[in-house]
């Protein structure tokens, strides 16, 4: 007998929607398999109809006999409407089907089971808007006031202690996510991660293999910097609290990570897995913005005879507006891999000349100049979080109004954001003048770049994606002069 899984989201989730679901529903499944349950899974989202196909399918089921449980989040999953509730409850009865939430199992058959579904579904009705407000309040603080973590599920690389109610890092699993991080920073796709992650012999948290999209959500994931987050679309405000656990990555890898995951220019390009060029996914059109893919050109000679195919740059077909394409042209792959081979060269060149300039350069009174100045600044940031503090304690023993802290501590918060973010840049540009960490940067980009052409076809690809931003073309259509054909290479800042 298999127990069906029914998951939820609402319309006026907002933001965050497939995250919402993607944690029902993955931590529902993780549910069932410590049960020892098998499964089927259905996931709503709810359409602005208020139709509910997925229910419908698990109402059938049960009807035929497939299901003895349902497996919920909440009972308000299955509606807040009471004649929606009344009727899966008769037909659990008849059934006799139990519906399960990690909490609680309600048995339809159980005069006192049947008596608080009841009471509970009344609650989901009548009440649970406050209920959410108050829980939302709750989660809400606990983040922004207390500075925790909130724990549902502990993601890969962690473990979470009941009693001291906080994630630990898991010394199994860490090496796995420090490894998807090395990977990642040096210019891997999230594809690539998945395979090499899996050739390791590594497995998620809930033992499958890594996929693309799996990497992609544990290299967003800003738990892995030690932070709590907890958006609340109810109240309209989000928390965020930091050092709540051990970070498994540095606030610099993470942000170096999420430039180069946003620089896949082309992510509806999953044809081209078998594309054999480097620039695959960095090209841009020069006339319309969009992102250029490469294709296969069977072109065989007149007799037939010979395959004469080549790889190129398809011509550009983004429309522009309902009636027109863009017409931006195409080129052979080759040639256009050849100027920006020759562009990478000249690229070296000029990075050795930085180099030179950055061993003569004496930064020193500029440095002391700026870290006095982030000094001042971090001591000015805890002299607003005193101020916070102070305020706070006001308020709990009612010498302010809820209004009156609602406005200060706004203030206050906002002075905070731009304190933290004059820190962030000067230390940015602090570690630019720092010559010993650039020097080692500039040294491994001296390296790739010089290692370039005896790569593997994957680490071309990465490699350019540490260079280059992107590639932009620009081509008249007909038969023009070929320079008349504009490549304009954007290199990263190092
Ligand atoms: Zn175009």
């Amino acid at each position: 007998m298999k127990v069906a899984i029914y998951s939820r989201k609402s319309r006026d989730n907002g933001n965050g929607k497939e995250e919402t679901l993607f944690n029902q529903s993955s931590s529902l499944k993780s549910y069932a398999e410590k049960k020892g349950y098998t499964y089927d899974l259905f996931e709503e989202v709810e359409s602005s109809l208020n139709e509910r196909p997925e229910l419908t399918k698990v109402q059938l089921g049960i009807e035929q006999g497939l299901y003895n449980r349902i497996i919920i989040v909440h009972v308000d999953r299955l509606g807040r409407n009471i004649s929606i509730l009344s009727t899966i409850a008769k037909l659990c009865l008849t059934h006799n089907v139990m519906i399960e939430t990690p909490e609680t199992v309600y048995d339809m058959k159980d005069p006192s089971t049947k008596m608080m579904f009841g009471f509970q579904s009344v609650i989901a009705e009548a009440e649970m808007d406050n209920i959410r407000d108050r829980l939302a309040k709750g989660k809400y603080n606990t983040v922004a006031e207390r500075g925790r973590h909130l724990v549902s599920v502990a993601p890969l690389g962690y473990s979470y202690d009941k009693n001291d109610k906080k994630l630990h890092v898991n010394p199994d699993q860490a090496p796995i996510v420090r490894k998807i991080v090395e990977l990642a920073l040096s210019g891997y796709s999230t594809r690539i991660i998945a395979e090499k992650v899996n050739q390791l012999g590594y497995k998620t948290a809930q033992g499958s293999f890594f996929k693309g999209d799996s990497i992609q959500r544990i290299l967003k994931r800003r738990t892995y910097l030690g932070e709590g987050f907890y958006n609340s679309k109810r109240l309209g405000k989000s928390a965020t609290a930091k050092d709540c656990h051990e970070p498994l990555i540095t606030e610099e890898d993470f942000n170096t990570i999420q430039t180069l995951l946003k620089s896949r220019i082309c992510k509806q390009n999953t044809k081209s897995l078998g594309i054999k060029s480097p620039l695959n996914k960095l090209l841009v059109c020069g006339k319309c913005g969009g992102g250029l893919t490469i294709q296969k050109n069977n072109k065989v000679s007149k007799d037939k005879q010979k395959d004469l195919s080549f790889y190129q740059v398809r011509p550009c077909h983004h429309h522009i507006n309902e009636y027109t394409h863009c017409d931006n042209g195409g080129i052979k792959i080759g040639k256009l891999e050849k100027i920006v081979f020759e562009a990478i060269k000249d690229k070296k060149d000029s990075i050795k000349k930085e180099l030179q300039r950055l061993l003569k350069n004496d930064v020193s009174g500029t440095k002391s100049r700026m870290e006095s100045n982030l000094l001042n600044i971090k001591k000015e940031l805890l002299n607003q979080d005193n101020q916070l503090d102070k305020l706070l304690n006001l308020y709990l023993k009612e010498k302010v109004s809820e209004e009156v802290y609602d406005t200060k501590s706004a203030t206050i918060k906002e002075v905070k954001e731009n304190l933290k973010s004059e820190i962030e840049l000067l230390e940015y540009q602090l570690e630019k003048l720092d010559v010993s960490s650039q020097l080692t940067k500039v040294d491994k980009v001296i390296h790739l770049i010089d290692n370039f052409h005896e790569m593997a076809i994957e680490d071309q690809q990465a490699t350019l994606r540490l260079l280059i931003e992107k590639v932009v073309l620009t081509k008249p259509k007909g038969q023009l002069k070929s320079s008349d054909t504009k490549v304009e290479i954007h290199f990263r800042e190092l």
